[in-house]
């Protein structure tokens, strides 16, 4: 695909997807993902938004300029669905919650990170540095202290949710219920919002149509994120097949064609990391300086140092799905993680 085809949902104004519901691409400045997908839901007499963006004054002008191309307004919102806790979809809900009232909905699942979002301490990724040393990557965890974590002083609009959402029917003025899907994986609480009557998925980070969301970077990461997060794809496979409006990329095509890409991506993914271990690759940093990064095919020292921790934290993931398969050997005995490729197993012996 040409770089400019790739970039087209990232330009400005409201795309109408369905009737009465509009895509409306936010900025993200100094961010790779270059735009996130807020969408409006005609609700009634009111609108219904599905995420909120991420707090800064280009952001916020631009869904007021967006509203008011399609006639409406920021008064207008009553509620934000939030699919999950990262700062370029929730911060904003918050601020129209600020301005005009709105009720803010996230997952109940991420109660655990949001306490601490939400705590005000400087160390809401303290847990970061500590896994990255454990993985070999200590140099890296002192190049991430020394960059300031809230240079675009957002982290004040971390406020806890008006409603926590459980899994279940979200009721909608019209044309509902919307169906709050559980999809653990990129964060613990994530939700993806099913609209079975019209055949719509508000798929949030969990099926991206170009690249692969991240997965567990939260302070309340869980102890296998990938093995959630492989789950959750099976569980969007259980749901009637819908069209995929996520949160970065064009809104449009089958979820579940994009879900068994996924799926066959990780399977990839576990397969290199595999042979890494082969390699000699013990630490979950030396397996990432194996592997290949990005849909370029990067090496991980080209990386910039944000993406070098997800990397490395992603590549644990992978080597810590290899040990749940049986495939590999974990061992926490040291200051650092080492893994290994699993002992033959002995003839007869049955795989668990
Ligand atoms: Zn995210």
């Amino acid at each position: 695909m040409e770089d400019g085809d790739r970039r087209r949902w990232s330009e400005p104004g409201p795309e109408t997807v369905a009737p009465g519901v509009h895509r409306v691409p936010l900025p993200l400045p100094m961010d790779g993902l270059r735009a996130v997908n807020v969408y409006v839901l005609e609700d009634g007499d009111g609108l219904t938004l599905i995420d909120g963006g991420w707090a800064i004054e280009e952001s916020r002008a631009e869904l007021e300029r967006a509203l008011g191309v399609l006639g409406r307004d920021l008064r207008e919102v009553r509620r934000v669905l939030v699919t999950h806790a990262h700062r370029d979809h929730y911060t904003q809900a918050v601020a129209v919650r600020h301005a005009v009232g709105a009720r803010v909905a996230l997952g109940v699942e991420e109660r655990g990170s949001m306490r601490t979002l939400t705590s005000g301490a400087a160390d809401i990724l303290a847990e970061q540095p500590v896994r990255l040393r454990r993985h070999g990557a200590g140099a890296l965890a002192d190049e991430l202290a020394a960059i300031p974590l809230d240079r675009f002083g957002t982290l004040a609009f971390y406020e806890d949710p008006d409603e926590w959402l459980e899994p279940g029917p979200v009721a909608l003025a019209d044309g509902g219920p919307l169906d709050a899907v559980p999809t653990p994986g990129h964060t613990r609480g994530h939700l993806v919002f099913h609209w079975a009557d019209r055949g719509l998925l508000f798929a949030g980070d969990h099926v991206l149509p170009h690249i692969t969301p991240s997965i567990g970077f939260e302070p309340d990461r869980p102890p296998f994120p990938l093995r959630d997060y492989l789950g959750s794809l099976a569980r969007v496979l259980a749901l009637p097949d819908a069209v995929l409006l996520p949160a970065h990329g064009p809104a449009g095509g089958s979820v579940h064609a994009r879900v068994h890409e996924l799926l066959a991506h990780h399977e990839a993914r576990l397969a290199d990391t595999r042979a890494a271990l082969a390699a000699g690759a013990g630490v979950a940093l030396d397996a990432a300086r194996r592997l290949r990064w990005t849909s370029r095919g990067r090496a991980y020292d080209e990386l910039n140092p944000f993406d070098r921790m997800l990397a490395v934290l992603e590549t644990a993931a992978h080597l810590d799905v290899l040990v749940l398969r049986g495939e590999a050997e974990r061992d926490d005995a040291g200051d650092t993680i080492t893994y290994a490729p699993a002992a033959p197993s002995a003839p007869g012996s049955v795989p668990t």
